[in-house]
């Protein structure tokens, strides 16, 4: 059988303020600069989903794409999209929401939900030119 990798890209906005509360307000400011804004400020956000597993002789997928963009929404959009991650979003209430630290949490959430597929690899958008990518390690 042949195995291959399916991925499904999806969008979500939503507010965050990086900071560490163990710093000093001028040095959090230094560290993160507009992302440590008081009031808080947004990202649109773009996540790469990237699943692998073998490729079903009778369907010829690997998982439905549409199976996935349900779970995608299920699991996780719901649970971010247009929220301030700091305050609507337990995952964060002690984690810095960066994109390193979202991309951790996105697929803590969903490799146990795309199985039997594998989840393979993740890349969060945070900008049009900064991204992450995290393979669960
Ligand atoms: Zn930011």
């Amino acid at each position: 059988m042949s195995r291959c990798v399916v991925t499904r890209r999806v969008h979500f906005n939503a507010a965050h303020r990086l900071a560490n509360p163990r710093w000093r307000e001028a040095e959090n400011e230094r560290v993160f600069g507009v992302c440590n804004s008081p009031n808080f400020h947004g990202h649109n956000y773009n996540l790469d989903v990237s699943v692998e597993g073998e490729i079903d002789p009778e369907t010829g997928y690997v998982l439905d794409i549409a199976r996935l963009k349900d779970i995608v929404s299920e699991c996780l959009l719901r649970h971010l999209d247009h929220k301030n991650l700091n305050l609507d979003v337990p995952w964060f209430r002690d984690v810095n929401p960066t994109a390193e630290n979202i991309a951790v949490v996105c697929w803590r959430v969903l490799a146990p939900a795309v199985a039997p597929a594998r989840l393979a690899h993740i890349r969060l958008w945070e900008t049009e030119r900064n991204y992450v990518d995290y393979e669960g390690t």
